[in-house]
């Protein structure tokens, strides 16, 4: 391994990885300097959903971003599938938002229509308790109804992230563990990275360390003012097909487990897990899902995702330092077809793409 490259990109996650993998495939030298197993990583503990529905009330073009993303979705999973082997279990039949009450079902439907009417292929659809039970019969007699969006799919994070480490080694890239960066120094036309391995040199840098990133933003004057909201999921034994499309809260994988999240809590730097949340996760999934009720869970973790103050990205090139980058999002899977094809065209020195003008951190200084 050499240590001076066209690009570092501090952090191996989705994000990192993404980029990574698209830079190197476009011909740059690209080295990945990740941190430790015990560092927290929300790539290694998510739920798996490439979402679009609901998303970009605050900014209709993180709506569209997240679009773009997903229709680019079907082609990166193919891509990445032949390039590892391996089976990522993406699949995109449309999601639901599942209503337990009239009040609820409206408020979602009022969330999507504002999206549709901000742009017009953010479609979706409204199923009564009837329609819903025609695609999903075991549903609960709860259950009033839900909102159906046909952009929305889901993938496995895990084979994703694999998928991404073994097509990134094949186009030449270079995948550092243990090499957590501890400062970063301008030096002449490019960047030096210190390390726990030693020092590594790069003509640009890209800064995807998630949580790392609001310490590191810093020394190449960027601002990453992100917190951690924690999530808790709960996997169950595989049970025979019951649910075709994805949920926020439910979804059932390729291999027939089931995965129960959606918890957040503002708990600092604790990944743990707890019982009163695994209990209310599993208490909330039963009722539209009754069939969960003699279901095992075998497993539950928590993971620390990455938030913003308005839970949408930060794209940002430093002016005191140009060609250092910050790319940090809360919605890393969604993303990763986006980062790879359509953001690293703007690290090789072409535009921002305009999608993107509003997602710089100086919003949160106004
Ligand atoms: C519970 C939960 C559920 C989620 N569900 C979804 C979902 O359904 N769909 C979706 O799109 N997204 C989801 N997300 C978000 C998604 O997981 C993240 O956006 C995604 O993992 C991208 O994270 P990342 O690469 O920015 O950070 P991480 O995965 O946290 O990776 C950061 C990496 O940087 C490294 N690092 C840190 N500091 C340094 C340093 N100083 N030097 C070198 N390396 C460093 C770490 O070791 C780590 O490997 C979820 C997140 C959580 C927590």
């Amino acid at each position: 391994m050499k240590n001076t490259y066209d690009f570092a990109i501090v952090g191996g996650g989705l994000v990192g990885m993404a980029i990574a993998y698209g830079l190197a495939k476009r011909g740059q030298t690209v080295a990945v300097l990740d941190g430790e197993d015990a560092s927290f990583r929300a790539a290694r503990g998510n739920f798996g959903l490439v979402w679009v529905s609901g998303k970009g009330r605050k900014e209709p073009d993180y709506g569209r971003w997240s679009f773009e993303s997903s229709r680019l979705w079907p082609t990166f999973a193919e891509e990445l599938e032949d390039a590892s082997g391996l089976k990522l279990g993406y699949s995109r039949p449309g999601g639901l938002n599942i209503a337990l009450t009239e009040d609820s079902l409206a408020a979602s439907v009022e969330n999507v229509d504002y999206l549709y009417r901000q742009d017009a292929r953010l479609t979706y659809d409204v199923l009564d308790g009837g329609r819903l039970r025609g695609m999903v019969p075991d549903i609960g007699d709860d259950v009033v109804g839900a909102v159906y969006s046909e952009n929305d799919g889901h993938v496995s994070p895990l084979y994703t992230l694999r998928a991404l480490f073994t097509a990134f080694a094949k186009a030449g890239g270079d995948y550092v563990p243990k090499a957590a960066v501890s400062t970063i120094e301008r030096r002449g036309d490019g960047f030096r990275l210190d390390t726990a391995l030693g020092t590594f040199c790069s003509a640009k840098l890209v800064l995807c360390a998630g949580l790392g990133n609001r310490d590191l933003a810093p020394m190449v004057s960027l601002d990453a003012p992100i917190v951690p909201l924690r999530g808790q999921i709960l996997v169950t034994e595989r049970v025979r097909p019951f649910l075709h499309y994805p949920t926020l809260s439910v979804r059932q994988t390729a291999e027939g487990s089931v995965l129960l999240g959606e918890s957040a809590e503002d708990v600092g730097l604790d990944a743990g897990v707890t019982a009163d949340i695994v209990a209310h996760i599993a208490r909330k999934a039963i009722k539209p899902f009754p069939l969960l009720h003699s279901v095992n869970v075998v497993r539950a973790w928590g993971a620390l995702r990455v938030m913003t103050p308005d839970s949408m990205p930060i794209y940002d090139e430093s002016h005191a330092c140009p060609g250092a980058f910050l790319t940090t999002c809360h919605s890393g899977v969604t993303l990763a077809a986006a980062h790879c094809e359509l953001l690293v065209p703007w690290l090789l020195g072409g535009q921002l793409p305009p999608i993107l003008d509003y997602f710089h951190a100086k919003r949160f200084h106004v």
